[in-house]
């Protein structure tokens, strides 16, 4: 069946329902309830005669699981993974409705267009198509999660905790990736190989209580905490540059001069004030991406405003590259303060390591060959993202995981970025088109090379046991 007629008919019905459903995760427990969208997949598998587990967090935040079994046990596990919660819209500031899924010039309309159900659409509809075809080599895993946007506590991490054998995969291909760049002799498509880790940290200062009608000489707290803030945002961790930080500067920048400095950590700075004259949201990736964050982000403090205040607290947001733990963050924050002993406590009430996988695997070389074909010269470029998506759960338990999408150049990364989480977020067509034939014939590619690295695998195996 035609890649078309096979978006039209499955790709783009489904995305709409996904669209008008809503599943819009506020952060509220009961917010998303994605059990509708789940549903409306399981519904839609079902007329191709595949089954599907749901597995449920709470009634109202399902998860979905499907498997196609491959031919050859010893293959490798390739999972499609995605979530359908998005985030909140407001329909005053969009041209269109925001859960409307309205189909106008070649785009799919609505919030989560991008973020992610057009990559869900597309996972299940190439998923439908492999189950029509031969059987793949190896086992394909379709995963669909709720609450992505707000941690995935009833998603992708009550999955992974609770029902680890049943998501288990060596693959997968998830968001975010795919935005296309035209800088540099050929374009290029985003492949996320990792995420920083993320580390929130409550600072608490201490003062001493006074009437604020006599502050001569006071012990106050709002004072420390706010000189701790000023201090904490201009602090700056040395750039870290690592061959993908690297191959990031140079995709990201149209100028050599920029390039030039950008591969030199005593320039590097100065590349990024460049870039971010001519491109501010590229600059901002590119600058976490390279280095530990720390942003000052809370202040709670006083009580009365004729009383000098003895506390203050104030929290901050630290990503940590591979390998940063807790005391790294620790060390930064006593650091940048220039704080040595106890005239702050720190507390750490969150934290999630970063995680990363190998660029050089089966899975990109699949991934090569199939654009080599579907999107002729478009290289790729590997990134490593600030944030976090539900793919760090996978990749801390050992799976290689991409966050990859067979863009094409009608979603430019500029135009990516502006609407994601933003207004009139859309998808291309041509963008559904190309990544449905990306997925569709993943499984079969990743199959005629993978048994190398799996050969290695089994012999791992015998030798551990
Ligand atoms: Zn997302």
């Amino acid at each position: 069946m035609e890649t078309e007629r096979v978006v039209a008919d499955r790709a783009i019905p489904l995305l709409q329902t996904l669209v008008r459903n809503a599943c819009v995760n506020t952060g509220a427990e009961d917010s998303g309830e994605e059990t509708r969208s789940i549903e409306a997949i399981r519904g839609f598998l079902s007329e191709f005669d595949i089954e599907s587990s749901i597995l449920y967090a709470r009634p109202d935040r399902a998860n979905l699981v499907a498997r196609i079994p491959g031919r050859d046990p010893l293959q490798p596990t390739l999972a499609f993974m995605g979530h359908v919660d998005v985030v909140p819209a407001d329909a005053s500031e969009w041209s269109r409705d925001p859960f409307g899924g309205e189909v106008i010039d070649g785009e799919v309309w609505g919030r989560g267009t991008l973020d992610m159900l057009g990559m869900v659409a597309t996972s299940v509809a190439a998923f439908t198509v492999i189950a029509e075809s031969e059987p793949p080599p190896g086992d394909v895993l379709l995963i669909v999660v709720s609450d992505e946007e707000a941690g995935g506590a009833f998603g992708a991490r009550f999955l992974t905790e609770q029902h680890p054998d049943l998501v288990k995969c060596d693959y997968m291909v998830t968001e975010v990736g795919g935005m296309y760049l035209t800088e540099g002799h050929i374009p290029g498509l985003t492949l996320t190989v990792g995420e920083k880790g993320i580390c929130w940290a409550r600072m608490r200062f201490h003062g001493t209580p006074g009437h604020g009608s006599m502050p001569y000489r006071a012990d106050n707290a709002v004072v420390k905490a706010s000189k701790a803030a000023e201090a904490l945002s201009e602090y700056q961790a040395k750039p870290e540059l690592t061959p993908i930080i690297r191959d990031m500067a140079d995709a990201f920048m149209s100028d050599r001069l920029s390039r030039f400095l950008a591969r030199l950590p005593g320039t590097f700075d100065l590349a990024l004030s460049r870039l971010y004259t001519r491109n501010p949201g590229r600059a901002k990736f590119l600058h976490t991406a390279a280095r530990t964050s720390i942003s000052p982000n809370v202040l709670t403090t006083g009580g009365k405003v004729n009383i000098v205040p003895a506390s203050a607290e104030l929290e901050v947001d630290i990503r940590l590259l591979p390998g940063q733990g807790v005391e790294h963050a620790q060390r930064m924050l006593r650091e940048a303060i220039g704080d040595s002993d106890e005239e702050v406590d720190i507390e750490f009430f969150e934290f999630y390591p970063s995680t990363l996988s190998e660029l050089e695997t089966p899975l990109k070389r699949a991934t090569e060959r199939i654009l080599a074909d579907i999107l002729p010269n478009t290289r790729i470029v590997p990134m490593f993202i600030g944030g976090v998506t539900d793919g760090r759960y996978w990749r801390q338990r050992g799976t290689v995981v991409y966050g990859f999408a067979a863009n094409t150049a009608e979603l430019t990364m500029d135009r990516f970025s502006e609407m994601i989480h933003g207004t009139d977020e859309r998808i291309p067509v041509s963008c559904l088109e190309r990544n449905l034939e990306y997925l569709t014939r993943l499984p079969y590619e990743l199959g005629s090379d993978a048994a190398g690295h799996l050969g290695e695998r089994v012999s791992a195996r015998v030798h551990a046991e």
